[in-house]
């Protein structure tokens, strides 16, 4: 089984969600929990849940990869964005629980200027305080471009920072195609050897989702432009073997690329003609 969606506009409600994903051909999505410059959250409705649940079901949709909104920074230097980034975390999660079993996306966040160091003990001290053991949804570090004081570059400061994590089995990685070939990572020349380092270095275990991108950028430029399938610096010919690869087998690839849903269609179609073609 594949899974293939993309990440919808803000829209009202989980089951609005659904169907427009349902009409793009997808049977997953990313969204965002809330405004992605931040501030409130929709009240949760109970029977919108209810009517979405029903409906991914139907049609064996896979794990949602829901995102943080990209004001989160849990190790600024500024108090109060701290203060805020942990409010909404926990509220997020909160929140998710409604529908169960799912992702819950967040960029690690920029150290600015602290130093990788202590961003990463940080980040590791709010994640302690925030999961519970009791919680279904799964929270992944997203891999990042590192672009100005990004943490979760390279994938040893994605590990170290799970390393300080107690509840382990809570979180995991979000592996973005663009992010990492902007961070450095050679997945057009040397996938299976950049597959190999995240296996050893982070533990392919802890893979839950991918977010699927090409590149406005050459591989190590740090700038995070997203580009749509084929039209990058990555290229078809890459993210198809991406796409194919045995390690990624069966999690949710989520588009993040900069289209119009003309665009999303053709995308989605294209990544199920590729895996129909394996079988
Ligand atoms: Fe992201
Ligand atoms: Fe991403
Ligand atoms: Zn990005």
């Amino acid at each position: 089984m594949y899974y293939i969606g993309n990440h919808l506009p803000v829209a009202n409600g989980y089951e609005v969600m659904a169907k427009m994903e349902l009409e793009l051909g997808g049977n997953t999505f990313a969204f965002f929990t809330r405004n992605p410059r931040g501030g409130r959250a929709k009240e949760i409705d109970i029977k919108d849940i209810q009517k979405f649940l029903k409906i991914i079901d139907e049609n064996g949709f896979g794990r949602l990869v829901a995102h943080a909104p990209y004001t989160l920074n849990l190790c600024s230097d500024k108090e109060k964005t701290r203060n805020f980034s942990k409010e909404v975390l926990a509220d997020d999660i909160k929140r998710m629980e409604y529908i169960p079993g799912n992702y819950y996306n967040f960029h690690p966040g920029s150290h600015t200027g602290q130093g990788t160091e202590k961003g990463i003990g940080i980040i590791a001290d709010v994640l302690n305080e925030i999961l519970s053991p009791g919680q279904t949804t799964i929270v992944l570090l997203e891999t990042m471009a590192g672009k100005g004081t990004e943490i979760g570059r390279t994938f040893e400061e994605i590990k170290e920072i799970m390393d300080r994590v107690t509840l382990k089995d809570k979180l995991g990685v979000c592996l973005d195609t663009c992010h990492i070939w902007d961070g450095g990572y050679d997945i057009v020349n040397n996938l299976d050897g950049v597959i190999n380092e995240f296996d050893r270095v982070i533990g392919l275990k802890n893979l839950y989702a991918i977010h699927f991108n090409d590149s406005k950028n050459e591989c190590g430029s740090h700038k995070d432009r997203h580009e749509r399938i084929g039209y990058g610096k990555i290229g078809a010919v890459a993210l198809k073997r991406i796409a194919l690869h045995p390690a990624f087998a069966g999690k949710p690839f989520i588009l993040e690329t900069p289209n119009d849903d003309k665009g999303y269609i053709h995308e989605i179609e294209m990544f199920k003609k590729w895996m129909e073609e394996k079988q």
